[in-house]
């Protein structure tokens, strides 16, 4: 097995792994905006080269997502998911090079979805390509589902793989950038509208009306007290974010209405959105006992379930074993920040799931996002090293 794996890792053309990504930065790709049409031709161009077979399965939307297998053994079975678009580059002038040229700076690949997620997509593309070339023959199966609109959370995407049934097999990385470390529980989030109702005067006689704005604020200052002191092993404690705002009608009234958007993202383990915005409406109860003129309403607006996997599912393991043979250090266990397609395997078709990629998380949706070639590279090396072990003999 080792053998089979050290082959893979040794057939990784690094120039390949480059020149891949930086086709797909090329392949403009923002969402909202442009399509992932460009992307996923060239993609679906890679995996013909590698024999697999890529049809490109569209929901209603139209979006491409593009799904591909290797190998046809009755052994085990593992999906590669990595999303083909990309959040927008913004303002041209805050990136130091051409977001969509795919410059190479100080051994930095910079450009839009350098790290999010097109390099990781060209690393496990590259991983692939190497099986092939060394003549490792695949036990199992290797599915990739190179997917539209992950940054919009997925609803012409994975979600249109998932409701064609195509998510069945027995473990699924999805390549997010994770520093190639194993990320096996992400946050979920519930987005709360908070809304205060005042009422309008004159605003030289503030004492005639009720200002929803500063009853707003009160609550605001507060906000903190939602969230529970729960910590999640991998994820820590959940978060809480006054996230945008709007109140009043004109400069010389009290304002009658203040709306606030409220990002609280959760941990695993906090499933009902009813026991979530409970402490919300405490802290209303609580303001309201002090002032009962505040009248504050708060509802769910949309919520998205937090996922995490058996720290000791087979593919986690094969993961660390691949990335320690690589890299020379085992990688730690973590959690991931950001909400991923992982859930839609985890959550909705019970398939152990690890997000696992090269790159920096915290450099991706920046101006002048970039990846390091070497990881990249690694980052190829060790999905080649997982496939030939995970779908071993
Ligand atoms: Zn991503």
């Amino acid at each position: 097995m080792t053998d089979r794996a050290d082959a893979a890792a040794a057939a990784v053309d690094a120039d390949e792994v480059l020149a891949l990504a930086q086709a797909l930065i090329r392949a403009r790709s923002e969402n909202p905006g442009a399509t992932e049409d460009e992307a996923a031709d060239l993609v679906t161009g890679v995996l013909l080269g590698l024999g697999a077979a890529p049809h490109t399965v569209r929901g209603e939307a139209g979006r491409p997502s593009v799904v591909a297998t290797m190998g046809a053994g009755a052994g085990s079975t593992l999906a590669w998911n990595g999303h083909l678009d990309t959040v927008p580059a913004g303002s041209r002038d805050t990136w130091s090079v051409d977001p969509f040229a795919g410059e190479v700076v100080d051994g930095r690949l910079v450009g839009r979805g350098a790290c999010d997620m097109k390099g990781p997509v060209a690393a496990a593309l590259a991983g692939a390509a190497a099986l092939v070339r060394a003549g490792i023959e695949l036990a199992g199966s290797l599915t990739f589902h190179l997917v539209a609109d992950e940054e919009l959370a997925g609803t012409h995407g994975t979600q249109v793989l998932r409701d064609h049934g195509l998510l069945t097999q027995a473990a699924a990385i999805v390549g997010e950038p994770s520093n190639l470390e194993v990320a096996l529980a992400e946050r979920g989030g519930a987005w709360v509208t908070a809304t205060t109702y005042g009422a309008a005067a004159h605003g030289s006689q503030p004492h005639r009306g009720v200002n929803a704005i500063t009853g707003m604020a009160r609550f605001l200052l507060r906000l903190e007290e939602v969230v529970p002191d729960t910590v999640h092993p991998l994820c820590g404690r959940a978060t809480v974010n006054a996230a945008l705002i709007e109140g009043g009608s004109a400069p010389n009234m009290v304002p009658d209405r203040c709306v606030v958007d409220i990002d609280r993202r959760t941990i695993p383990g906090e499933t009902d959105p009813d026991k979530v915005l409970a402490p919300f409406r405490t802290l209303a109860d609580g303001l309201r006992a002090e002032d009962p003129t505040l009248n504050l309403r708060t509802e769910i607006r949309e919520w998205i379930d937090a996922a995490e996997s058996p720290v000791d599912a087979p593919i986690a393991d094969a993961i660390r074993v691949a990335t320690t043979a690589e890299t020379g250090t085992t990688p730690p266990d973590v959690g991931f920040t950001g909400i991923t397609d992982a859930r839609f395997y985890l959550n909705d078709a019970a398939i152990p799931t690890v997000i696992f990629g090269p790159g920096d998380l915290s450099l991706a949706h920046t101006a002048d996002e970039s990846i390091a070639v070497e990881e990249l590279v690694t980052g190829a090396r060790t999905y080649a090293r997982i496939f030939a072990s995970f779908l071993g003999g």
